[in-house]
């Protein structure tokens, strides 16, 4: 089971607006998913239910296993 913690204090998220939420620091976390190969944040897709992952840079889909998760507060 995949956790969603804040990157300053490590707390569980809140899901809130759209977006995922750190009660304790409270700020807006956006979640991103980078791409395996070159790092680039990447484009979610979502086709036939699952998602998977568009990057620009490479100029190809990866899969949602090979995508790093990584979380980042909001200004
Ligand atoms: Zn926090
Ligand atoms: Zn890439």
């Amino acid at each position: 089971m995949s956790q969603n913690t804040c990157p300053e204090c490590s707390s569980e998220l809140a899901w809130k607006d759209d977006q995922y939420y750190c009660d304790y620091c409270q700020s807006g976390v956006k979640k991103k998913a980078l791409c395996p190969d070159c790092h680039a944040e990447t484009e979610k897709l979502l086709a036939c239910g699952s998602a998977s992952y568009f990057c620009n840079s490479c100029n190809e889909l990866k899969s949602k296993s090979r995508v790093e998760i990584v979380f980042e507060m909001q200004p």
